[in-house]
């Protein structure tokens, strides 16, 4: 769902104002493009992130551009969804998740603070049945996973009463404020007549925020918007119907360990050398001067 394969620039030390990614592609003229938001920068605009960033935002409140960036169609409605603010209006949204039998309690707690935001908290758990008496705002379904994720999202999406869905893994959440900014985010793509939303991730690698970012997901979705991809699954969307919600991230938590074995994996099937890549930028730590872009 990105706007192609990685090509052009890559480096820590470079990132984008409006998004902070890491990748561009290089254009005539000295140019970069971003990747993911596909905003674009002179060197001006490069070297001055902070700066450039001002005047994005400054855009969006009625400013004229400077001549060091220029804002394609895709990248003006980033960058309205990445400075949209909470309004009154807000949508009906179901928070979703696929769950072991294990990890419903847990979830359930860590979602507890966001609950509130949304129409009802609707989880599918990897079992034939399930007997628990969930509390009243949270339906507890069962079906077996057999290891086809799109086939599970699929199921939830089928289930939810609401007309968006916004689809988390047991270990991601969302801080209240975040989740409130779903909701505007959700409302605007629906007047946009959008039908799917990337979310930036903030990975914490045992509790340190990873340089791995924005990690893109796509998961603030209408509800009749289906995966596809047994494993890494993800929505069949036309790309015209997307934008990139910056404003909400989704916080993730795992280990190093965990990201190790991941790595170990992805090399035994020696397949994915993107995934290696992001793999090696969830162990390396953010550095500090990005922090703010986030
Ligand atoms: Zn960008």
């Amino acid at each position: 769902m990105t706007s192609g394969p990685r090509s052009g620039s890559s480096s820590a030390d470079l990132r984008c104002p409006l998004c902070c990614n890491a990748d561009f592609h290089d254009r005539p003229g000295g140019w970069r493009e971003c990747t993911h938001c596909e905003a674009a920068f002179d060197r001006s605009a490069i070297v001055d992130p902070d700066g450039a960033r001002r005047a994005l935002w400054a855009h969006a409140q009625g400013a004229l551009l400077p001549s060091g960036i220029v804002l394609n169609p895709v990248a003006k409605r980033n960058l309205d969804f990445a400075t949209t603010r909470v309004g009154n209006r807000s949508a009906n949204v179901t928070l979703a998740a696929i769950a072991r039998p294990t990890e419903v309690e847990s979830f359930l707690k860590a979602t507890a603070p966001i609950a509130e935001f949304f129409a009802e908290r609707l989880i599918v758990v990897d079992a034939e049945s399930t007997a628990a008496a969930p509390p009243s705002a949270v339906r507890v379904l069962a079906r077996p996973l057999a290891g086809d994720f799109a086939a599970q999202r699929n199921f939830l999406m089928d289930a939810a009463h609401s007309d968006w869905v916004l689809q988390l893994d047991t270990d991601e959440s969302l801080t209240p404020d975040n989740a409130r900014q779903a909701l505007a985010l959700a409302e605007r793509a629906k007047a946009q007549k959008l039908r799917a939303l990337g979310l930036p991730r903030r990975n914490f690698v045992d509790g340190v925020l990873a340089s791995l970012y924005p990690d893109i997901q796509y998961r603030l979705l209408r509800s009749d918007v289906r995966f596809s991809g047994v494993v890494h699954e993800r929505p069949v969307v036309a790309f015209e119907n997307t934008a990139l919600g910056l404003s909400c991230p989704i916080d993730h938590a795992l280990s190093r360990d965990r990201v190790r074995e991941r790595s170990a994996q992805y090399a035994a099937m020696a397949a994915d050398g993107e995934r290696l890549q992001d793999e090696a930028a969830l162990l390396e730590p953010m550095p500090e001067r990005w922090m703010a872009f986030l």
